[in-house]
Order: C-alpha cells, then structure tokens, then sequence
C-alpha cells in the first residue's frame, strides 16, 4: 500500500550537565535501543534514530524537521537521562506530527554489586520522564505513554500498535475520498460537514456525476473485461452451471468493466475510497456487487448510500492493518438472532462486503438484486473468520466528530444459509447484545461500520486521539449508566475544547 518510505523517528532527550562521556553513552544506548527496535521485527516502520537533544534550540530543530519531513509519520521520545523540560516547549508548541512517549530504560535489572552514583544518573528515566510527561500535560497534548522495559513483547506490541495508528493518521491527511452520486436521500447518519471533517481528519471527499463515472466504464475494453473474468474463475468458487451460462457470463462482464472503470477513475484521481448508491446509477449497468468486493480487498475504502465517513475510516484502517491477520470491511448491523441461549448479530450489507474477513474461499454467484434497484448483479458469498473482531462507527455529532467501537466475538454461523445471496459475518458483541446495542444507541452509533479483525481498539483509541476527537469503547468492561455519564462528561469537555 503506501507505507513503504514511512518511518518513525526515535529521539532521546538529555541536557549538557553531565558532560560528554555520560552524553556519549547516552546516545550509543539510544541507538542500541532503536536498532533493537527494528530488529525486533515487530514494528510495522522503520524507526530511525536521530540525535539526543540537549538543548532547546536542538529540540525545536528536531520538531521542525520532522513537520517538514514527508516519510517521518511520528516519533518515539525517552528521556534517558533528566532533560529539563521548559526546553521542550518551543519544540512541542510547532511539533505536528503525533508522538509517543516511551517510558523506558535502557538495562532491565539494576547491578546491585556495581551500582554507584554515576550509574544513577546515567539511568535516571523513572524521573527524567516525569519532568517530561509534565510539561506534556501542562501544555495539553494529546500524547501516547508506552510504560515497561523496551525489550518485553507486550511492550513492543503497544508500539507496533501506535505506529500502525500513525499509518492510519499519515494516509488521512492525504486520502481523497470520491462520491459517485450523493447520499440516499432522507438518511441522517450517512450525512455530516465534509468541511470540519477534512479540518479534523485531513481527507478531502469529491462529488462525481454518474456520467463521468460511466465513460471510465465505457472505456474499458471487452479484452480487458475478459481477461478479468479469468481472474475470478482463479480465484474463486464458481459453479459449473454459472460458468456455462452466456447470461452469467455477459452479467461478469458488465461486472469486470465496473471494477476496472471504478478503479481506473480512482487511480486517475488519486482516490482512495470511495461511495455510490443505488439511487444514482444512471449510465451503469447496475449497482456494483463484486466489483465493490474486489476494491475493497485491493485496498480501496468503500461506504455505500453516499457514506463518506465510513469510506473513509475503510480505507484508513485498511492502512493501520496491513500486514496483520484479518481484514477490513464495510459492514452493517443488518438482522438479529435473538433465542434462548444466544444474542447475535449477522451483519451483512445488499452486497458489499469484502472478502478479506472471509472464513474460506468465497462463492461468486449471480442473483437477482432486489432492493432499490432490480438488476442481476455478481456477487461473492462467504461468512467471516470466527475470532475477536471489532465494528468502528465514525460519526458526526453536529458541532464534532465521534469514534464508536463496539467489540465482539465472531462466531460460524450454527446452519448453511442456501437462500440468503449476500456475504456476512455472525458476531457476539461485548458484553452481551442487551448492553452493547443500548450502549450504541446512546452513543447515537451508525448502521455502517468498519468490521476488522486486523485493527485493534488501542489503535483506533491511539488514531482518535491523534486526530483530537471523542472515542467510546463499548467493550466488557461497558455498563449503560456509567457510559451514559461519560457521554455527558464528553459532551462537556470536547464543547470546552473547541473555544468559541
Ligand atoms: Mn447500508
């Protein structure tokens, strides 16, 4: 995808008091300590090491290099030894990039037989961080704190975690997101301020007509159409019957031109993600089905009926995945199974669901589409990998943005589903469907999700935070009465925050 160049960059804060063979042996355990880092193999970026600053004037140096520096998506800051911290606030005051404050030490063990004096003060982060993470607090930045000794995994786990949210925030500032039509008409969820979106977020979203979109697909040729029609026939299931059946195949063909034309149009455009919707399809062949499927396992954020916020938390999660096991998928919370012994939701969406999150090799079937527009649409069926999985809502509260995450348990559906003809996952929310619905609903949560079982909620809380904006977690720790007080806390903090 685009994370390739990115990196992060690991800076050591000192001061000249201890003279230069301390500061020496500062910065040969800095660099120790983040080569180790990137030989650790957990992180997802290169971490690069930059100086120790023992200055104010090489504090601001840093800060403005690294706002300026395109690859450089955030940095690691340890203060190894004291590093008095009115140094640092010209260089926080114009840093922009999100960054970490690791609270390490470079030995795990204290040599009780050698410690002295002159160890103490080489190894003085217990109260070198506390100066820093004052002024860090003082001057209100939202900053992640990583506690523990820099070799442990659950360490390394939480800053392989970070900087995958740093990805995530890095792709924001210069996603586009392209709309092809509007939003359906009378829903209120799917609409918001595209203006204070790309202030809070950085990505900008373009309307398209549907006639710009159909000459990207006109202008796909039936050559290429074809020789997309063998790469389905690769890489999915697909019945004898079907692939025997000139109006299966004349239906595939329509379908292979909707993808390379939707993909082509964004490639041109330097999109990323995207929306359509079945009330605006004029000059298509039909609502696009696998075509969606297949951009959304290529990369491309989708969100459908206009859903811009969605698309683009698809895409951006997308980035802070990749690599990891699971995927990424647009998803809506679509019929309950409610009995006895289980609450469940099978969520699904009239097509679009991507078969990252597929539990097998999926199904590519032609049905006929019934809801809002009638066409026979190709489409790939699955259920999603059982496992922890979570559902991100982005949604747009008037006057700021929220981040709802709901965790849950994905589960095999208990028997075959022969006459549903759409992909979907069966889930479990946390703690129970009784309280994480309540609690959605409070939280006033969309129908649209992201489904991910590659995102964790730490990294969707670490991306919210970098972009200063409300996250509510509805996990096993929720009950209503205490969400239903933070949501009035939230209310009062993220109005103060924003000043008149
Ligand atoms: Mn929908």
């Amino acid at each position: 995808m685009t994370t390739a160049n990115k990196e992060v960059w690991f800076v050591t804060g000192s001061q000249h008091l201890y003279g230069p063979k301390v500061l020496e042996e500062v910065a040969g355990n800095s660099q120790a300590l983040a080569a180790g880092l990137n030989e650790s193999q957990k992180l997802p970026v290169k971490v690069v090491y930059k100086d120790t600053v023992k200055s104010s004037a090489e504090i601001h140096q840093v800060c403005q290099q690294a706002n300026s520096d395109k690859n450089c998506i955030g940095l690691i800051l340890w203060m190894h030894t004291f590093s008095p911290a009115k140094m640092w606030i010209a260089g926080l005051n114009e840093l922009r990039k999100p960054w970490l404050h690791l609270h390490t030490q470079f030995n795990a063990g204290l040599p009780w037989g050698d410690i002295n004096m002159n160890y103490m003060n080489t190894h003085q982060a217990a109260h070198g961080d506390r100066e820093f993470g004052f002024i860090g607090t003082r001057m209100r930045k939202e900053r992640k704190v990583v506690v523990g000794h820099w070799q442990r995994p659950e360490v390394l786990e939480q800053l392989n975690g970070w900087c995958r949210a740093a990805m995530g925030w890095a792709e924001s500032q210069s996603l586009k997101v392209v709309r092809f039509g509007d939003n359906m008409r009378n829903v209120a969820v799917t609409e918001g301020d595209k203006v204070a979106a790309q202030i809070a977020f950085g990505y900008e979203v373009h309307a398209y007509g549907l006639n710009d979109l159909a000459d990207s697909v006109n202008d796909i040729s039936d050559a290429d159409a074809n020789a997309q029609l063998d790469t389905y026939f690769q890489e999915y299931e697909i019945s004898e019957d079907t692939l025997k059946d000139d109006y299966a195949r004349e239906r595939l063909l329509k379908e292979a031109k909707l993808e390379l034309g939707m993909q082509k149009f964004m490639d041109d455009g330097g999109f990323s993600a995207f929306t359509n919707c079945f009330e605006n399809l004029a000059g298509l062949s039909g609502l696009p089905g696998l075509a969606t499927q297949r951009l959304m396992a290529k990369g491309y954020g989708y969100g459908a009926e206009g859903d811009w916020k969605t698309a683009a938390m698809v895409r951006i999660m997308k980035v802070m995945g990749q690599g990891r096991e699971g995927g990424c998928s647009f998803m809506e919370d679509y019929t309950y199974n409610m009995t006895d012994t289980v609450d469940q939701v099978l969520g699904a969406h009239m097509l679009e669901v991507c078969p990252s999150i597929a539990a097998k090799k999926p199904r590519l079937e032609v049905h006929h589409h019934t809801i809002g527009v009638k066409c026979d649409v190709p489409r790939l069926l699955f259920s999603a990998k059982p496992g922890p999985a979570i559902n991100v809502s982005p949604i747009d509260m008037g006057n700021r943005f929220r981040i709802l995450v709901n965790e849950v348990d994905a589960v095999n559906p208990p028997d075959n589903t022969p006459n549903l003809p759409v992909a979907s996952a069966l889930w479990e929310p946390k703690p129970n469907l009784k309280t994480a619905a309540a609690a959605w609903i409070h939280a006033g949560g969309a129908h649209h999700t992201v489904y991910s079982q590659a995102v964790t909620t730490e990294m969707v809380e670490d991306f919210a935070d970098m972009a200063g904006v409300e996250t509510v977690v509805i996990d096993d720790d929720t009950n209503i009465r205490s969400l239903k007080s933070e949501l009035r806390y939230n209310a009062a903090y993220y109005h103060l925050k924003q000043g008149v």
